[in-house]
C-alpha cells in the first residue's frame, strides 16, 4: 500500500468544528466531553481512512454475481497513547469494530516535557498492518515522536497520526523527524504555553475525559 501523503489534514466539517467548540468550553461536563470526543473521533476516523486501498471481490447479490470493492489487506491497527488516547479509540472502534488495538503508555516528564514510555502492548504482526496512532493533543510532539519511533522500529506498514487539537510546534517536531506521517486534526491551534499546554486548546484532555481534576 502506498504511504499516506504527508502533511496536516484539518477536518473542517461543521459537525466536527461545532463539537470541538463545545469540548473547549471549560463548563462542559465530563460526561458531555467524553460523549463529544467519541462522536468526533468517529468522524476523524472517517477522514483518516479516506485513502485506504480497495480490492475487487465477487459478491452474489440476490439478483446476480458481480464485482464490488472491499478493503484490501489485513485489518487496521489502532494504537492509543495512554491514557487520553483511549477516548479517541472508543469512537474509532464504533466505525472500525474489527480493527486490532495496541496501547503505548507514555507520560510527559513535567520539568523537561520529555516523553517516557512505561507500557507497550501491540499486535505482533505490525509489519503487515497500517497503523492509526491516536492522542487527543499534539502539543510538544514528544510523545507522538516517541510512539512513532516505536512503531517504526517494529516496521508498521504505514502510520497516520490522529488528534483533536494540534499545536504548530508539535506538528513541526513530528514532521521534522517523520515527514511521511500524515497528521489528521480537528484544529490547528495558536501555540504552546510555558508548561507545554496548547493555547487556546481545551486544557488537559485526560483530566477532562476522566474527571481527575
Ligand atoms: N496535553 C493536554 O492534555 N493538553 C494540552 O494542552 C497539552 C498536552
Amino acid at each position: 500500500m502506498p504511504q499516506p501523503g504527508s502533511g496536516v489534514i484539518v477536518v473542517d466539517h461543521p459537525l466536527v468544528q461545532h463539537k470541538l467548540s463545545l469540548m473547549r468550553n471549560r463548563n462542559t461536563s465530563t460526561a458531555e466531553f467524553r460523549r463529544l470526543l467519541r462522536e468526533i473521533s468517529l468522524l476523524l476516523a472517517y477522514e483518516a481512512t479516506r485513502d485506504l486501498p480497495l480490492e475487487a471481490t465477487e459478491i452474489d447479490t440476490p439478483l446476480e454475481r458481480a464485482s464490488f470493492p472491499r478493503l484490501a489487506g489485513k485489518k487496521l491497527c489502532l494504537v492509543s497513547i495512554l491514557r487520553a488516547g483511549n477516548g479517541i479509540l472508543d469512537g474509532m472502534l464504533d466505525l472500525l469494530p474489527s480493527a486490532r488495538v495496541g496501547h503505548i503508555g507514555i507520560y510527559r516528564e513535567p520539568k523537561t516535557l520529555q516523553a517516557v514510555e512505561y507500557y507497550l502492548k501491540l499486535p505482533d504482526d505490525l509489519a503487515e498492518r497500517d497503523v492509526v496512532l491516536v492522542d487527543p493533543m499534539l502539543a510538544t510532539g514528544n510523545s507522538a515522536v516517541a510512539a512513532i519511533s516505536r512503531l517504526a522500529e517494529l516496521r508498521a506498514r504505514t502510520i497516520r497520526f490522529v488528534c483533536l487539537v494540534a499545536a504548530p510546534e508539535g506538528v513541526a517536531n513530528l514532521h521534522g523527524v517523520f515527514p511521511e506521517v500524515t497528521v489528521v486534526a480537528a484544529a490547528l491551534d495558536r501555540c504552546l504555553d510555558a508548561h507545554g499546554y496548547i493555547l487556546p486548546g481545551l486544557g488537559d484532555a485526560g483530566d477532562r475525559l476522566y474527571g481527575t481534576k
